[in-house]
Order: structure tokens, then sequence, then C-alpha cells
């Protein structure tokens, strides 16, 4: 087992170009003022933000004048896909994100019958070290900021209102916070992404707070933090294991914050919300799958208000853990509801492409080359259906 450091300071790199999204509404008003235009364009300006217009000529209600100096200076496009990857009849699509100093990041977008959840990243890279996660063992890039994070969430509602994604026009319903990086170590921008997610619209995305899931390996300030800012959103925590002893190899935060403490800061958000926390376990072959772990998952998690989401573990290059058998699953999934904790396995989409979480690897690099020519920002992007290389992440927690 490779072990890396834990890394909670990103690196500082080269900042993205100021961005509305990273803005307070007067912030922007300010900004709009500034360059010489009355202050509701800042609010002309958000509402196409939020409506996933990117194209300053469509931008009508807009001078035509100004339009593009209002949107160079406001709405610099911050995120260029790289080429998009379709899967599960074209009703899963994992985006390649290429942002301004050549990071990659990525998001997935996945289409049920009820609902349409984009997975969405908030670092390029981890700190966090896990070592069955492609992500943490690439380690940390750098924080993303705001509007990089809300981009992925605005260019994922645009998805789905103009009919790309198979099944016709549709509504973003769920973002899971299980892309690239533990948005808790980006605690700031990640939490102005839940303001611009849960405001209304024109102002935000106007998401219901309990379709949002935050993700975390259980930085406890953090989620005390959190707990205190009132928000409804859901928690889910990456415990895979039930002891200490081996969660301090597969999720090495846990030798500053054990499972203990971290399950305590957990009721607490439970506590205050009224809700059900998520509890996130990656089923590894002989490691962490034993009916004893079930046990004494069940045990540790009998009287309190969680739900454990199972995960097959998605194999990562060069790792030697596999997935656990069908049935030592089903023996686990029978020994946690013997225990009366509410259990569900984990639906993995577009495990075809890859799509799949904590496969993520691509830090500054696509398929092994730095840099790539880029389309321009609104051209077309090469669709790959099933295609074999790639990275990814993804897969949804399973609740509504
Ligand atoms: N940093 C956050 C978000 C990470 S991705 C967190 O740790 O919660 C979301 C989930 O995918 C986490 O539970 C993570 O532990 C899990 N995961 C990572 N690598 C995986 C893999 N190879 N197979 C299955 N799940 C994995």
């Amino acid at each position: 087992m490779t072990a890396l450091p834990l890394v909670f300071d990103a690196p500082r790199r080269t900042k993205p170009p100021r961005h509305l999204a990273d803005l307070t509404r007067e912030e922007a008003r300010a900004a709009v003022a500034e360059l010489g235009q009355p202050a509701f364009r800042a609010d002309q300006l958000a509402r196409h933000f939020y409506a996933g217009v990117t194209d300053p000529a469509q931008m009508t209600d807009l001078p035509a004048a100004v339009r593009e100096g209002l949107a160079a200076a406001l709405l610099p496009g911050l995120l260029t896909p790289v080429r998009h990857q379709s899967a599960d009849g074209g009703r899963t699509r994992k985006t390649l994100w290429r942002l301004h100093d050549g990071a990659l990041v990525e998001s997935v977008l996945m289409r049920y019958p009820e609902r349409a959840t984009v997975c969405i990243s908030s670092q390029a890279g981890c700190g966090m070290a896990c070592p069955f996660c492609a992500t943490g063992q690439s380690g940390l890039t750098r924080n993303l900021s705001a509007a990089e994070i809300i981009g992925q969430a605005v260019a994922a509602a645009a998805a789905m209102a103009n009919g790309e994604i198979a099944g016709g026009p549709g509504r973003l319903s769920n973002v899971v916070f299980m892309g690239m990086g533990e948005p808790l170590a980006n605690y700031a921008r990640v939490r102005k992404t839940l303001d611009a997610l849960l405001t209304p619209a024109p102002h935000g995305l106007g998401l219901a707070q309990r379709s949002v899931t935050v993700s975390t390996v259980g930085l406890v300030p953090a989620i005390r933090k959190l707990t205190e800012e009132g928000l409804n959103v859901t928690l889910a925590v990456s415990l895979h294991a039930p002891d200490d002893e081996l969660r301090d190899t597969l999720v090495p935060i846990n030798t500053r914050w054990n499972v203990e403490e971290v399950l305590g800061a957990a009721d607490g958000f439970a506590r205050r919300t009224g809700r059900r926390y998520s509890i996130e376990y990656a089923l590894i072959r002989d490691i962490n799958d034993q009916p004893f772990r079930a046990d004494l998952l069940g045990k540790l998690l009998a009287k309190r208000l969680a739900h454990v989401n199972l995960i097959p573990l998605n194999p990562t290059p060069g790792s030697k853990w596999d997935a656990s058998p069908l049935p030592a699953q089903q023996e686990f999934v029978a020994r946690l509801r013997a225990a009366g904790v509410p259990t569900t396995v984990r639906d993995t989409r577009g495990s075809d492409i890859d799509g799949a979480c904590g496969q993520l690897a691509a830090a500054d690099q696509v398929d092994g080359v730095p840099s790539i020519a880029l389309p321009v920002p609104g051209a077309d992007v090469p669709s790959v259906g099933g295609a074999e290389e790639g990275v990814a992440l993804g897969a949804e927690s399973d609740q509504g």
C-alpha cells in the first residue's frame, strides 16, 4: 500500500479570472458599475449565466455595444469541454473539463426516470490519499474556485434543458460532490457553491436542499461548521471501515479524526437537520467485507440516524484490490439490515466509460499527453461513446 502524506493546503497557482459566480450580488453590481454600466446589468448577466447562456450574442437584453465587454469581464469561460463520453444509452454523460491553467477535472451527468444528478468535482486532484482511490493517489493539484465548481452544475442543467441527454429536455434535480476532491477541504468555495445551487432562479439553480449531497472523508471541524450553517443538504460520510485499525489505512484522515469522532459529528448534523446521513462503504474483497465487519458496522450504526450506501469497489490501475464477490456483498447487506440499518447498494452508472467512483486520475494530463489541441468554447466537442480509455468518477448516492 502506498502511503501518501495528507495534504490540507492546496498549492497556490494562478487564480482563475474573476467571474460573476465568485461574487456576491452586491459585489457583482459594484463590478458592473465600475465598468460604467447600470448595476442591474449584473442581474441580467446572472440570469444568462444560470440559464447556461455562454454566447454574448444571445444576451439580447444587453445593449449590443456592451455585451461582449460585460461577458468578457464577468462571465469568462472557465471550463472548456475537452470531451464528452456517453454510456447507458446516452443517459450517462461524463465531461472532461480543462481549466484556465491546464488542470483537468470531470463531472458526470446521470439521468434516471425520476431525477437527473450531476456528480461534480471540488478540487483538481485530492490530498486525502485514500489508497483505493485513483484521485487520492494522484495528489492535490489545486482547489477549484466557486465559479469553476458552480460552472459544472450550470453546464449540466443546461445540457438537461437543451435535450442533450437521451430522454428529451428535462431538469437537473440533484447535485452530488462526489467527483474529484474533498469538498470540505475547500470549504469556502463549496459553501459559495451551495448558495448558488440553492438560490432560486434566476440568481441560482434553485435546487432543493435535500437534493444536494456533500460527501466527505470526515473532516470533523468542517462537518461541525456545515452543521452550523443551518442548511438541510444531505451529508455523506466515506467510512469504508467500522474499526479504527482498518480505517487508519483506508481513509488516512482517520488518524486525525477517528470513527467515533466522525460519526459524532455526523450525528450532530443529523440532529440539527432531522435527516439521515449517508455512510459510504466501498466493499473491497477480503479487506473490509468480512461478516464480522458487517456486524461491527451494524452495531455502530443501529441507533444512529444513518443509512449505508455500499459501493462495489471500482478497481484502479496498479491496485491489488478488487471488488467483493457478489455472495460476500449479499451477506454484508443482509447482516446490516438484520441489525436494523437501512442499506442500499449503489447503482454504478457509466461503468463502460469508467464512469464510476474513485477512478479519476486526470490531474494534468489527457491520456498521458500534457496538453492537447482545444476546441473553441461552444464548438462541437467530440463525443466518444463507450470508449475504453479515460478516467472517471461518478456513480451516485441513491437517495432521490
Ligand atoms: N472526497 C469525498 C468525495 C470522494 S468521491 C469523499 O471521500 O467522500 C465519492 C466516494 O467514492 C467516496 O466515498 C470515495 O471513498 C468513493 N471511492 C473512491 N474510490 C473508489 C473506488 N475505487 N471504488 C469505489 N468507491 C470509491
